[in-house]
């Protein structure tokens, strides 16, 4: 990062991000010193080269900025006190997002950004995006909350395009965050434990779109028609979407019709019939950001339709891994509570469900109304007897204990239905997933390997 060449900075969080910053500033020439209250995180930066320090002790005097990692809540007690101290002393405060957007400022200012923000579905929209991006032949580098740090993607010049999924706390610590087409998607109270406020949270999240050339508002929930009314008033060419609205201008959703409206005349110009990875209308407004961020960036609408038809949608979220015969079998590992666990089994008429693990407070009788849904449940782990109460008599189900299991006695069911053509066999445990896996993505990965084992054919992607 050479926007930081023989200045002093200070860093603070030394995870895998943190490091590669940290070795990014190092290598643009700036005079580095990185502290993390984790010894191993710290000692692992002195064998890699980095200068380390205790910041609370700091000095602030001659420091240019402070950089905090992403995952460090602001709130962080140390850290805290420490960011008073270098705001005091007049250093600026900032995160890995603003470095890259510096760098981007300096080496390639018209390379393509798309900034993602939201309540729900960042990752989904982000990944989509680059996913079709990619699939049209073009260089798409993906990165920032979704996963990789983007100070590790290759460095801006005007034939790359980068997708940015940021976090509240990357937009707080990016002031000159200014991307071609800013997408935020919706606005829920949620996380409200780490924002304080409902009004601060989407105050936060309004810098994305207020800093973009091209802001892309989903306009289904008040809080985001509002921030649309207000950057239109203040002479931004928002562009508008909607899951469910007819709008007058902006793109919005008619079943599975993905539509343009231009002063209130309309034109279909996509579709998300068949795609199996984009069912249900949260995906409709996570398919309808993405389609308008590719338009900005220059994108053709059949090129964006191919992309869409060829998304395999994210690891662990109703992922399709496999088809037996008319048995499809859908990972959504990541469902660790029973909230999450909902959209899955509102998405299948029938399905035969495998659920538990360690459970969670509540267990799944929130999920209540949807047990009509369910053709037989296939417990596992910790929560199996709980769970089992759950379903009294409203579902049959059967106890069995691991997930090979279970996943072998759901097939062999599933495989006999003869209601309708399709059978599902669902994972989507309600549980965390500890008792038994190391994390939901090590139980996703090995709920596939069992769908494979039995001979299962990959899922055509369409
Ligand atoms: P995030 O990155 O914002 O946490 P994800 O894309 O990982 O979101 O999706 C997580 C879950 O949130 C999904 O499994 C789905 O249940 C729900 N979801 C996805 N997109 C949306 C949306 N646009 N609106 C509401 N809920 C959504």
């Amino acid at each position: 990062a050479e926007s930081f060449r023989d200045r002093k900075v200070a860093l603070f969080g030394l995870g895998g991000s943190g490091l590669a910053t940290a070795h990014a500033l190092k290598a643009g020439g700036a005079d580095v010193l990185a502290w993390d209250d984790n010894p191993a995180s710290v000692a692992r930066a002195e064998a890699a080269g980095i200068p380390t320090g205790d910041l609370r002790g700091a000095d602030w005097t001659g420091f240019s900025s402070f950089v905090l990692s992403p995952g460090v809540p602001l709130t962080h007690p140390k850290p805290h006190w420490t960011v008073e101290l270098a705001r005091a002393a007049g250093v600026e405060v900032i995160g890995d997002v603003e470095l890259f957007v510096r760098e981007r400022a300096r080496l390639a200012p018209d390379a393509p950004l798309i900034a993602i923000t939201g309540t729900n579905g960042k990752s989904t929209t982000t990944a989509l995006t680059a996913h079709i991006i990619r699939h049209s032949g073009r260089d798409a580098q993906m990165g920032g909350n979704i996963g990789r740090a983007v100070m590790t993607l290759d460095s801006p010049s005007s034939d790359r395009f980068y997708i940015v999924e940021c976090s509240s706390y990357q937009i707080d610590l990016a002031p000159s965050l200014n991307p071609t087409a800013g997408v935020l998607l919706n606005l829920t109270p949620d996380h409200l434990d780490r924002h304080g406020t409902m009004q601060h949270y989407a105050e936060i999240k309004e810098r994305l779109v207020a800093g973009a050339e091209t802001p892309v508002i989903g306009v289904d929930d008040s809080y985001c028609a509002a921030i649309a009314d207000r950057l239109e008033r203040a002479g931004k060419a928002v562009v508008r979407i909607s899951k469910r609205l007819p709008l007058t201008d902006g793109y919005f959703a008619e079943n599975t019709d993905l539509m343009e409206a231009t002063h209130g005349a309309y034109e279909r110009i996509g579709f998300l019939e068949g795609i199996g990875s984009l069912r249900g209308a949260h995906n409709a407004q996570n398919a309808l950001a993405a389609v308008a961020a590719c338009l900005r960036v220059g994108l053709s609408l059949g090129e964006i339709q191919a992309g869409l038809e060829s998304f395999p949608g994210l690891a662990h979220r109703m992922e399709q891994v496999g088809r037996l015969g008319r048995v499809l079998f859908v990972n959504d590992s990541k469902a660790t509570n029973a909230d999450a666990a909902a959209p899955a089994l509102s998405s299948f008429p029938r399905s035969y469900w495998i659920a538990g693990g360690l459970p969670k407070e509540g267990g799944i009788e929130s999920l209540r109304g949807l047990f009509g849904r369910v053709a037989k449940a296939y417990l596992i782990g910790e929560a199996a007897p709980s769970f089992a109460a759950a379903l009294g008599e409203a579902v049959p189900y059967e106890i069995a204990g691991t997930l090979d299991q279970a996943v072998e006695r759901a097939a062999r069911d599933a495989g006999q239905d003869d209601n309708g053509d399709e059978a599902v066999v669902l994972l989507s445990p309600a549980c965390a997933s500890f008792d038994q896996f190391k994390n939901f993505e090590v139980r996703g990965d090995a709920f596939r390997e069992a769908v494979r084992a039995l001979g299962a054919e990959p899922v055509g992607v369409k």
